[in-house]
């Protein structure tokens, strides 16, 4: 039965090892090729977080990141006991925000451009309220806080809000309700402010878009201040058809999801949301990993140079307003 091709089944099975061989090959010169042009290439990281008590520190994950071709940063500030401070109190929060802005200032040291963001996560609620602070104060505690990043934002000290935002995991209605009011606050005060917001929600569909649409349009918030960050593709595609920013999260199997949905590929920003905590190292993402990321779907054909580019350089430098240097 091998008359027609091949002398025998032995002879069948080289030509085939040949052949395989050859198209391995081919995708490794071309993978090269590919990974020679990526030389080229600047990335950026649209949220991530620093901890210089208990992490690396913005200045040793700017080095890495910039080793990998990375320019740009937003930084996101962390809770006070992220960096071992114990006063869960305004104190506290100060305390804690003056230390990010020091590692935002670290980043821009590194020769990296950085946006500096601060702001009362949903789930420090949840924290304060199990710790045992009156539900009352911790509205009052939040309230005050966003007002003092309101102020930077103001003199030019940092850049945006964030996070704020909703709980996107089950917790009390009453816990739920002082999350919602204090990021109804906070986009106010990047109205007044001309701030930036980066949004923590629940990622529950297109309803999660639609809800904050309905309180952004009431406070008068231009839309393309806020960000919409650690969403889903398809949530994400609904956020940006309304004019949102979004940030994606740099994991190989969203992105490879992500790039094939066009509109959300040109418009889109990704994020590592590195935590930069020893002790869950990587979670959800290092930064220099995202970039890896980015590149084995571009040697496996799913992007485009220009496309990565865009997302990288152009989208980055129109949704934060910073200029492409490096
Ligand atoms: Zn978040
Ligand atoms: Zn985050």
């Amino acid at each position: 039965m091998f008359g027609a091709f091949w002398r025998d089944e032995r002879s069948r099975d080289r030509c085939f090892n040949r052949m395989k061989n050859r198209v391995r090959a081919d995708h490794r010169i071309y993978g090269v090729q590919i990974l020679d042009k990526s030389k080229s290439l600047h990335f950026a990281d649209a949220h991530a977080h620093s901890n210089p008590v208990n992490g690396l520190g913005a200045s040793e994950i700017a080095k890495r990141f910039k080793r990998k071709g990375g320019w740009f940063v937003a930084l996101v500030g962390l809770s006070p006991w992220h960096y071992s401070i114990d006063e869960k109190n305004y104190n506290g929060y100060i305390k804690a925000i003056q230390l990010h802005i020091k590692e935002c200032r670290a980043v821009a040291a590194e020769g990296l451009q950085v946006a500096c963001f601060a702001g009362f996560h949903p789930a420090d609620v949840d924290k304060l309220i199990s710790a045992g602070k009156p539900p009352e104060e911790v509205l009052r505690l939040g309230l005050q806080v966003i007002e003092y990043v309101g102020k930077l934002c103001r003199d030019g000290v940092i850049d945006g809000i964030g996070e704020v935002g909703r709980q996107h995991y089950r917790t009390s209605p009453d816990r739920f309700a002082i999350a919602m009011s204090i990021m109804m606050r906070a986009l106010e005060l990047a109205r007044d402010n001309d701030c930036l917001v980066h949004l923590h929600l629940e990622n529950a569909g297109t309803v999660t878009v639609l809800t904050i649409d309905e309180i952004v349009k009431r406070v008068g918030l231009n839309r393309s201040k806020v960000f919409l960050h650690h969403v889903k593709p398809r949530i994400g595609l609904e956020a940006i058809k309304r004019g949102y920013q979004v940030t994606i999260p740099g994991h190989k199997e969203t992105l490879r999801y992500a790039f094939g949905i066009k509109e959300l590929a040109e418009n889109m920003l990704i994020e590592s949301d590195y935590i930069d905590d020893p002790r869950r190292p990587c979670v959800s993402s290092c930064p220099w990993d995202i970039v890896d990321r980015e590149l084995e779907l571009m040697v496996e054909g799913i992007v485009d140079e220009n496309t990565l580019y865009k997302v990288n350089v152009d989208n980055i430098v129109k949704a934060y307003g910073v200029e492409h240097r490096i």
